[in-house]
C-alpha cells in the first residue's frame, strides 16, 4: 500500500516489534492494511449564506477485537494519511489496555477556532450523516480529540439518534454527563497521564513530589495532566501551546493558568513566570517532558537538545521514529503513547459499558477501575521490555501485536 510520512512512522514502530515476535507474514500483511477508509464531501451553508464543503474522513483500521474505537478531529491539517495512522494507533492502543475495541480515527479538515458554533454544529451533523451506515454502538464508536469536546459529541448522539429513530446513547462517548456520559471521562487522558509519569519516576528512581515537569500543550490532555501532577507534588516549569508559553523555576500556579487561558484562549501573556517561546521547552533542564499536543513535534533535529529523563506522550505520535532512537540511546526512558495516554479510550469503554448496561457508576469507581486498568497496562508493558531487551515502545507494540494477531489467527480467514 503507498502511505504518507506519518503512517510510515507507524509501520517502523510497528516492524521493529513484528520482527521480534517472528510474526509469520500473512498476519502481518492483515496487521498492516486499513481495514475501511471512507472520504465524504460536508456541505455547510455558513453564517455569511456562502456555501463550504468540508472533507472529512473516518477510518476503521482493524476490528479484529471488537468495534472500531477512536476520536473525531477538526483541524486544518487532517488528512488521511494522519487520520489512518491515528486509527492504527487506537488499534494498538486498546490492545494494550486489553479492551475488546479495534481502532479507527476520524478528522475533517477545517478551523473550528474560525468558526461559529452554529457552523461547526451543521458540519459535525452533516459529516455524522454522511458516515452514519458506518458508526454504530457495535461498528465504530467515535469520541472527542483535538478541537471537538462533549458538545460535539452531543451532536454526533443526537444526529445518529435522529436517523435510527431511538436515543442511542453508546454510538459516541465523551459525552455531557447528563446525557450517558461517564464521570472522569473528561478528565481521563490526563489522569492516565499522571499515573503513567508516576510509575516512570518509581522505575528510573525520581521522587515526583519536586520532580521539574515541562508540558507542551495545554488543551484537555496538557492542561489535566499539568493539574494533577502538581496536586502530586510536581513543579510545572513550563507550559507552552499553539501561541506561546510560559516558565517559572519555582512551579506554575495551575488553576491562574487555566483561569487565564480561560479568558485568553492560550497560556502566552500569562503573568505568573516569564514569556518562554513554543520551541524553547525542549531544551529546559527538567525531569519529566510531557508532549501534550500534535504528532511530529520531537525530530532528529530537537532530540538532542532534551535534557530529561522521562518522556511521557500525552499526544499521539510526537516522537518520530529517528527522534525515539536517539533518545533511547541516551537512556530516556520514554512511555510511548499507545501506553501513556491510552487511560481516554479505557474510560470511552467505561462509558459504552455503561450506557449498554444503563447502569451508572461514581466517579471513585470509574478512576478505581482506570487505576487498576492503568497500573496493569503499565507492567504488562515494562515486564516484556526487561523479557525482549527492548524500549518501552516496542513492547507495548509486542503486547498488542500478540493480543491482535492471536484473536486473527483463532477467528481464522472467511472465505
Ligand atoms: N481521542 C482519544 C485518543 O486518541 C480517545 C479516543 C476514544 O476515547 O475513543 O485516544
Amino acid at each position: 500500500m503507498e502511505h504518507g510520512p506519518i503512517f510510515g512512522a507507524m509501520l517502523q514502530e510497528f516492524d521493529g516489534a513484528a520482527r521480534l515476535l517472528s510474526l509469520e507474514p500473512g498476519i502481518w500483511k492483515i496487521l498492516t492494511s486499513p481495514k475501511r477508509q471512507i472520504i465524504v464531501a460536508c456541505p455547510v451553508q455558513m453564517d455569511n449564506g456562502e456555501i463550504e464543503v468540508f472533507t472529512g474522513y473516518r477510518v476503521q483500521y482493524n476490528i479484529t477485537l471488537g468495534p472500531a474505537k477512536g476520536g473525531i478531529r477538526y483541524h486544518p491539517g487532517v488528512n488521511l494519511d494522519e487520520v489512518t495512522a491515528l486509527a492504527a494507533w487506537m488499534t494498538w492502543k486498546c490492545a494494550v489496555a486489553n479492551i475488546p475495541f479495534g481502532g479507527g480515527k476520524g478528522g475533517v479538515i477545517c478551523d473550528p477556532t474560525k468558526m461559529s458554533k452554529r457552523e461547526v454544529e451543521a458540519l459535525t451533523r452533516r459529516y455524522v450523516a454522511e458516515i452514519i451506515d458506518a458508526i454504530g454502538p457495535e461498528k465504530d464508536v467515535p469520541a472527542p480529540d483535538v478541537n471537538t469536546n462533549d458538545q460535539v459529541m452531543a451532536w454526533v448522539m443526537d444526529t445518529y439518534s435522529m436517523h435510527v429513530g431511538h436515543t442511542t446513547t453508546p454510538v459516541v462517548t465523551g459525552k455531557p454527563v447528563e446525557m450517558g456520559g461517564s464521570l472522569g471521562r473528561r478528565e481521563a487522558t490526563g489522569r492516565g497521564v499522571m499515573i503513567a509519569t508516576r510509575e516512570a519516576a518509581k522505575h528510573v528512581g525520581i521522587n515526583l513530589k519536586g520532580a521539574r515537569v515541562a508540558v507542551q500543550g495545554f488543551g484537555n490532555v496538557g492542561s489535566v495532566s499539568a493539574d494533577l501532577l502538581a496536586r502530586q507534588g510536581a513543579r510545572i516549569v513550563a507550559v507552552t501551546d499553539w501561541k506561546g508559553g510560559v516558565h517559572n523555576e519555582s512551579g506554575i500556579d495551575i488553576d491562574k493558568l487555566l483561569a487565564h487561558v480561560q479568558q485568553h484562549r492560550t497560556v502566552d501573556g500569562f503573568s505568573g513566570g516569564d514569556r518562554l517561546a513554543g520551541d524553547k521547552i525542549w531544551s529546559l533542564d527538567v525531569d519529566v517532558l510531557i508532549p501534550a499536543a500534535l504528532e511530529n513535534q520531537i525530530t532528529a533535529k530537537n532530540a538532542s537538545d532534551i535534557k530529561a529523563r522521562i518522556l511521557i506522550e500525552g499526544a499521539n505520535g510526537p516522537t518520530t521514529p529517528d527522534a525515539h532512537r536517539l533518545l533511547h540511546e541516551r537512556g530516556v526512558f520514554i512511555v510511548p503513547d499507545i501506553l501513556a495516554n491510552s487511560s481516554g479510550v479505557v474510560t470511552s469503554y467505561f462509558e459504552w459499558v455503561q450506557d449498554r448496561y444503563g447502569y451508572f457508576w461514581t466517579e471513585q469507581e470509574v478512576n478505581e477501575r482506570l487505576e487498576r486498568k492503568m497500573c496493569e497496562a503499565f507492567d504488562d508493558v515494562l515486564r516484556n521490555a526487561l523479557k525482549f531487551k527492548v524500549d518501552m515502545r516496542t513492547a507495548a507494540y509486542i503486547v498488542a501485536i500478540n493480543r491482535v494477531a492471536t484473536v486473527t489467527r483463532m477467528r481464522g480467514m472467511y472465505a
